[in-house]
């Protein structure tokens, strides 16, 4: 908790999109925080694994030794994963196959929506998101929670402690958006 009792909200600050997250997390009850190092990483209340490009974060994690520190963190703290972070999340990733943390029942196809021309906007739960070069889940398991679909695929799901997003929420400048809302929530 930070010193106003706020829950900590880490974003990983490796690459992608980072500080979009601010306004939501302080609209929605949290203290943003931008994190790149074992110190900062260890006194979050919860992560955002941020959109970007997932090989891009992993090569970062892996030069500045970051796996074990955020595998032990997830194993106790409430992540979610936006677009490349969800592609971090799933237990197996394909086109191509990549490493990933393994935090959710989940396969995600990267850019199973098609390159950057396929990129568009969508309505999630009445709220404005964006897909950008988003991974399309092609198998959620059974026992995780559908919390929305898109074009009749799950975008959104849960379990856990855990949270998985295909589209980007925090592009949109209406704060807080439902999902940094509900995940937040349950931390206050
Ligand atoms: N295409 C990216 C990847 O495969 C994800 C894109 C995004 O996060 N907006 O990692």
């Amino acid at each position: 908790m930070s010193k106003t009792g706020k829950p900590v909200i880490g974003v990983l600050a490796l690459q992608g999109a980072v500080t979009p997250h601010k306004p939501h997390i302080e609209a929605a009850g949290g203290e943003f925080r931008a994190v790149k190092t074992a110190e900062e990483i260890n006194v979050c209340d919860a992560y955002i694994l941020p959109g970007g490009e997932s090989t891009t974060m992993l090569k970062l994690i892996d030069t500045f030794g970051l796996w074990d520190t955020l595998a032990e963190n997830f194993a106790k703290k409430p992540a979610w994963g936006i677009c490349a972070g969800a592609i971090l999340m799933a237990e197996k990733v394909t086109n191509p196959e990549q490493k990933s943390f393994a935090l959710l029942p989940l396969t995600v196809e990267r850019n199973g929506y098609g390159r950057q021309l396929e990129s568009h906007h969508g309505e999630i739960d009445g709220y404005p998101v964006s897909f950008i070069r988003a991974p399309l889940f092609t198998n959620v398991g059974k026992n995780a929670q559908i919390l929305a679909e898109h074009k009749g695929t799950p975008v959104w799901i849960k379990k856990d402690r855990y949270t998985a997003s295909a589209f980007h929420p925090e592009l949109t400048l209406d704060f807080p958006s439902p999902m940094h809302r509900a995940f937040i929530e349950c931390l206050l």
